[in-house]
């Protein structure tokens, strides 16, 4: 037996042993990497548990767990689902720290609850079938699934995301193959196999989750051309959007947002704060709904600053906001500040707040979660979607004023927008201007997704092409069933 394959058989029993404990298996440092166990025919010697190192293979196998799926009837896609909550939450703790270590972006406390709260995802009960009944018999409209959804998550919450997309999809009947990001696809494909494990011994399908383990820009266009992939789910920034809506497949596309919060001199100053620091700071600001600049009236400016302050958020001087800005973003040759399209510093996406506070040469208390200074509403700061502990605060004259701002700086993303305001006017007006998909007031972003608001919970917000937060009906045909006849019998 070649080494390779006692390699694999090796790795094999350790997962299964773990998988059996409720345990995922070691992280990818301590193990060998996801593709010690993948071969590229199914139903061979080699076991992928979901793990696959080309496109194609992983859209074939997905295609025929699919089939498996619709045999096992709905039962079996509640399993899978009531399977990966369950894991999602037992490995939260570990697998948020292997993201962290991988990703290096974001918060630890933040990436295990993100983790934990999969459970708020809903499933199968989502998917009602609509009955009519009349004179001329009865009809039924069901939900019924597509097949093979092909799925590209973010680095910002790798496993968040497909563990979302996959409760969602199988819920819906689907099976799902995925092309993380680079930089968050070694998290991924442990979460996948440690899925196909728990699935294949509990619900007996192999390879309903599949996921290609380097992920390219040809794998994404494999993966998008493979003719078993009946409907694309794209989680990310404009550029992946782009190139999803290229493809000549349908996409839903949950795409990038840069929510602007205005407040007004009717809010609840205390709660406005408390609320857009808990929402600004959630792992970093990583999140697409994630509060990005305040436009808030003069007159009652000062107060919200001190608010902002009593609730831990650390002022910038002036001199620390211009080398920050200086360090967080370059202007390609030909531009200056304010101009369309910095570039953002990677190096500081996702970074600490104390870490970006020495990049601006400020000392703060550790902790400190969140920084804010005052700024103009050109800044680059506000106009960018920089995904940093750092908030942008503009004083405006009027709501009219600030409304037109957050508009602008929303770049008709039609994402995200928040409010704090007891007029309801400000609230319509605000809501109207903005058209964006999650419009939340007198609360943090996070209550947009079910968190301290009412509602559910995806990872994957469909933007531009309007499907809204997503759900297990996102992933399905509406097909109608019609018997005519004399059926009433009142
Ligand atoms: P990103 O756009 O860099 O990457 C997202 C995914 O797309 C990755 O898998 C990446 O490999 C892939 N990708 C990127 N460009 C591609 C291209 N040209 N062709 C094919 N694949 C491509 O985004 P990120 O930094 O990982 O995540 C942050 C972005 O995602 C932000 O803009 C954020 O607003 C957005 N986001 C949106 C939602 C939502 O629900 N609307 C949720 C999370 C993140």
């Amino acid at each position: 037996m070649s080494s390779s394959v006692n390699e694999t058989l090796i790795r094999d029993v350790v997962a299964e042993v773990l998988g059996r404990l409720g345990k995922s298996p070691p992280a990818a440092a301590s193990v060998p990497s996801a593709s010690a166990t993948a071969v590229t025919k199914p139903g061979t010697a080699g076991r992928h548990f979901g793990v696959f190192q080309e496109a194609p293979a992983a859209c074939e196998a997905a295609a025929a767990a699919f089939r498996q799926l619709q045999e096992k009837g709905v039962a079996a896609r509640a399993k899978v689902v009531e399977i990966v909550k369950t894991l999602a939450e037992a490995n939260a703790v570990e697998w948020g720290r292997l993201e962290l270590e991988e990703t290096k972006i974001g918060r630890l406390d933040h990436k295990i609850e993100k983790l934990k709260i999969i459970k708020l995802v809903p499933g199968v009960e989502w998917l009602r079938p609509v009955a009519r009944s009349g004179d001329h018999g009865i009809t039924l409209e069901e939900f019924t699934p597509f097949g093979v959804i092909g799925a590209i998550t973010p680095s910002t919450h790798s496993i968040p995301t497909l563990s979302g997309n996959v409760v969602n999809i199988v819920a819906a009947g689907n099976a799902v193959v995925f092309n993380a990001h680079p930089s968050a696809c070694r998290c991924a494909a442990l979460a996948v196999r440690t899925y196909n494990q728990a699935i294949e011994r509990e619900v007996g399908i192999e390879n309903l989750i599949t996921i290609i383990e380097q992920p390219t820009l040809d794998s994404f266009k494999a993966l998008c051309g493979h003719e078993a992939v009946r409907l694309l789910c794209v989680t990310g920034g404009p550029g992946v959007v782009k190139a999803a809506m290229q493809t000549g497949k349908r996409a839903i596309c949950a795409g990038p947002g840069n929510p602007p919060v205005l407040v007004d001199d009717t809010a609840d100053l205390e709660r406005a704060a408390r609320a857009v620091v808990q929402g600004a700071a959630y792992d970093n600001n990583l999140l697409c709904i994630g509060e990005k600049e305040v436009f808030v009236l003069e007159s009652v400016a000062d107060r919200f600053l001190a608010e902002l302050q009593r609730h831990g958020a650390v002022r910038l001087t002036a001199d620390q906001l211009e080398r920050l800005t200086r360090e967080a973003f370059s202007f390609p040759a030909g531009h200056g500040a304010g101009c369309p399209e910095p570039v953002v510093n990677k190096q500081l996406i996702g970074k600490d707040a104390t870490h970006l506070a020495r990049v601006a040469g400020a000392t703060v208390p550790d902790p400190t979660q969140l920084l804010f200074a005052e700024t103009e509403a050109s800044h680059v700061f506000v106009a960018e979607e920089q995904m940093m502990p750092f908030l942008p605060i503009v004083r405006v004259k009027s709501v009219a004023e600030g409304i037109a701002a957050a508009k602008a700086a929303e770049h008709n993303y039609r994402h995200t927008a928040i409010i704090h305001s007891h007029n309801v006017e400000h609230m319509t007006a605000m809501g109207r201007a903005l058209d964006t998909t999650l419009f939340v007031k007198n609360g943090p972003c996070v209550a947009g997704l079910g968190l301290g608001g009412e509602g559910y919970l995806s990872y994957s917000i469909a933007t531009p092409t309007g499907e809204g937060v997503t759900n297990p009906a996102t992933f399905t045909r509406v097909r109608r069933c019609v018997m005519v006849d004399n059926l009433r019998i009142y």
